[in-house]
């Protein structure tokens, strides 16, 4: 098990696939995009599968989400999604992308194991999304989430950044959201930008967005239902089945019940997505370590994590990655 001093055991893993994307979104990736990685210090699709794969087996993670950057600009992402589920068949299997290019590639995605997807989707507006996102792309995603739907990758979850920019359309967000059968999640947005320019007193708090929400919509209150460990509060929309929640990382920490483990694509443990301390197990792997002695490091680099992220203050010291840097 992936056990901590504070008695959380990690069962939830993140893989970061890249850390190139096709967007830019200002509250992750500077414009000119993150410094290239060499490809050499990148986790081929065999070593990401290796980690994987090893840490189903012996150290009791029971769901595994790829991630990046973008996941889908990796030509092979199917074939790790395969080659992971053909050792573990009842593994749910999950990517969280930004949707583009998933309209041609769902289908093959879904034969090759996939379980389920998250479409980050911030707004449906069109000049709001390409302001947010520095690129014109928002009938991509569009298509990403209905592609992810038809091809039975569900339930299909949107995400969300609280931005001032996008709160007004937030309503238009959640109407499409209902029309098109996605679970709409909001997330507050986290000191994670490359350009560092976050504040505190800034962020569209979960109170905020309630409320602009509440004007348009009746909605009753889920708390954590069904899952304590889901970093996510949701609301039923009256008169539908559908709900919509809320990640509120900044103002309702929720650190005390964290069961994530994270992988860099340069495959380094991240015990926590606001910590620098890393741990590398590309290198041992690569090395001829054991699946036994990679395992030591991963136990060993997880036991050591912080029991939670102290505020997010402006003062607070700067994650030294951006989201997108980590595999968010
Ligand atoms: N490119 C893919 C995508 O956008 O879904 C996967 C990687 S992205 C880093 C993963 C998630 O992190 C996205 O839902 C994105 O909105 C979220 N994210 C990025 N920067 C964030 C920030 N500063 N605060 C909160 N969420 C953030
Ligand atoms: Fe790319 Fe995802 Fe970061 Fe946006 S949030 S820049 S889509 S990695």
């Amino acid at each position: 098990m992936l056990l901590d001093t504070f008695g959380r055991v990690a069962r939830d893993l993140r893989v970061s696939l890249t850390e190139k994307c096709n967007l830019r979104c200002t509250y992750c990736m500077p414009a000119e995009g993150l410094p290239l990685v060499p490809v050499s210090k990148l986790m081929t699709a065999d070593e990401a599968v290796r980690l994987v794969d090893l840490a189903i087996r012996d150290l009791g993670i029971a769901e595994v989400r790829f991630t990046g950057g973008e996941p889908l600009l990796r030509k092979d992402l199917e074939s790790i999604i395969g080659e992971v589920r053909s050792r573990h068949p009842e593994v749910p299997l999950a990517l969280t992308t930004n949707g583009l290019g998933l309209d041609k590639r769902a289908g093959t995605l879904s034969e090759a194991g996939l379980t389920r997807v998250n479409v980050s989707l911030d707004t449906v507006d069109r000049e709001t999304f390409e302001r947010v996102t520095r690129r014109d792309r928002v009938d991509g995603s569009i298509a990403g989430v209905r592609a992810a739907k038809a091809a039975g990758l569900g339930p299909v979850k949107v995400n969300a950044v609280a931005l001032r920019e996008t709160l007004a359309g937030a309503p238009d967000l959640l109407r499409f959201c209902l029309d098109e059968g996605a679970e709409l999640r909001f997330i507050e947005q986290m000191p994670l930008d490359a350009e560092e320019t976050w504040q505190r007193g800034a962020v569209v708090t979960a109170d905020e967005l309630l409320a602009v929400l509440s004007d348009h919509y009746e909605l009753e209150p889920l708390g954590r239902a069904g899952d304590p460990s889901s970093p996510a509060e949701r609301w039923r929309v009256a008169g539908t089945e559908q709900t919509v929640g809320i990640i509120a990382s900044v103002t309702r920490q929720f650190c005390a019940a964290c069961d994530r483990t994270r992988i860099t694509a340069e495959g380094t443990v991240r015990p926590c997505l606001f910590g620098d301390d890393e741990t590398d197990l590309l290198g041992p792997l690569r090395a001829g370590a054991s699946d036994e002695q990679i395992g030591d490091l991963w136990r060993e680099a997880m036991y050591g994590k912080w029991a939670g992220h102290g505020g997010l203050t402006d003062a607070r010291p700067r994650s030294k990655r951006s989201m997108g840097g980590i595999g968010g």
